[in-house]
């Protein structure tokens, strides 16, 4: 009996022991879903083996690690970094990291893919960037971008620096929210052409803009796919960066009807897309700068007419920029409805356009090399930047 005692004695004891023990549940996080759509999904394929060189310094490390494309989750050794191959890399990524990125869908576009915007850093931080690549359809290079570059920080998280400053430091004060694909339909009909639409109604509409296109004398490409190479819009055949709702009115310089290009569409913000990026920049609560990621020009644009105060202090970190990268300062003023154009006027947010690499779009993976090394600090850059 005395043995039986001191057993539930020992027992009650070692619960007491192992609940004090046990840190409380951390409160639930913040997060900024949009839409109800559902969030990561399972990699498709095994891990790959990831084996990339040791941390040596900034520019060493960015020069050995685009070196090790293939060792690497986000592989720019093929030419055309496509949706699905975005979509594996996050749900890598976000199994790889759990603790410092995060990946979740934020809406759809036109025809049904799931529009992504993935977290890296601390997402209770006090400052947010949103960096938005991928806009236009034959840009394809800056999603290949920012996938590289979330990789690169991710994997050198807590030996990295930027300056000195430890990349934990920087990403864990300075979250940013990142949408590598904004226009996931015009991107997959730039690369592998009208096949890439499943639906009917979409690809009858994708074939007619392709027949006004060519009695306008826009192209002469006797095939579709061709043709579609160089295609800007979503697949309604609007530019989505011609969309937004600032001084989306006063835009007359482009389209009348759906194009490749540079229509605004039937009115502000009639796109999903569009919606989409104004809902999620909307829910975020303390950005201190929206990155736009655009090809091509090696140029910065920042002036779209906001007021002087917020002028003047987009420039100053258009000037940080463009001191990194070497990219030329556009001086004349800007103002087509884009995304940036809405952040700047109807958000007050310093908003600038990075147009990366030179040549005729779609670029040739050729260009990623200049693109990269120009770029790949762009990031911890301006989270320091903010500090
Ligand atoms: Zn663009």
């Amino acid at each position: 009996m005395k043995r039986l005692l001191s057993l539930i004695l020992l027992l009650l004891l070692t619960v007491q022991v192992s609940s004090c023990i046990t840190p409380d549940a951390p409160p639930p996080t913040e997060t900024v879903t949009v839409t109800d759509a559902p969030t990561e999904t399972e990699p498709k394929e095994p891990d790959k083996e990831v084996f990339l060189p040791p941390w040596s310094g900034a520019d060493d490390a960015a020069r050995l690690f685009f070196e090790s494309a293939n060792k690497a989750v986000v592989d720019h050794s093929a030419r055309d970094y496509s949706y699905a191959e975005m979509e594996e890399d996050l749900a890598h990524l976000a199994k790889a990291y759990p603790d410092r990125f995060s990946y979740r869908s934020f809406g759809r576009s036109v025809a049904g893919r799931e529009l992504y915007v993935a977290t890296l850093g601390n997402p209770d931080a006090k400052q947010q960037i949103l960096v938005s690549a991928g806009i236009h359809g034959r840009e394809y290079l800056t999603p290949l971008l920012v996938m590289k570059q979330i990789e690169f920080y991710l994997y050198y998280y807590d030996v990295g620096d930027y300056n000195g400053v430890p990349y934990r430091t920087l990403f864990e004060s300075c979250c940013f929210y990142i949408v590598p694909m904004t226009n996931p339909d015009g991107i997959m009909l730039s690369q592998e052409g009208i096949s890439s639409l499943t639906d009917p109604t979409l690809r009858k509409t994708v074939e007619e803009v392709y027949a006004t296109d060519k009695e306008k004398g826009y192209t002469t490409q006797a095939d579709i796919d061709e043709y579609l190479k160089f295609w800007k819009a979503n697949a309604n055949g609007v530019d989505l960066n011609r969309n937004f709702d600032a001084l989306w009115e006063n835009y007359r310089s482009g389209e009348r009807e759906p194009c490749h290009k540079n229509y605004k569409g039937p009115s502000a913000a009639s796109e999903p897309e569009t919606r989409a990026m104004v809902a999620l920049t909307e829910t975020l609560t303390n950005i201190q700068a929206v990155l736009c990621i655009h090809s091509q020009g090696e140029v910065l644009y920042w002036d779209c007419g906001q007021e002087k105060a917020l002028l003047d202090r987009t420039l100053t970190f258009t000037e940080a920029v463009a001191d990194r990268n070497g990219y030329y300062i556009v001086e004349e003023q800007n103002n087509d409805a884009s995304y940036s154009d809405w952040c700047a006027l109807k958000k007050g947010l310093i908003a600038i356009t990075v147009e990366t690499g030179v040549g005729t779009c779609p670029l040739f993976i050729d260009k990623f090399e200049a693109i990269w090394f120009d770029n790949f600090d762009l990031l911890p850059l301006s989270a320091e930047y903010f500090q």
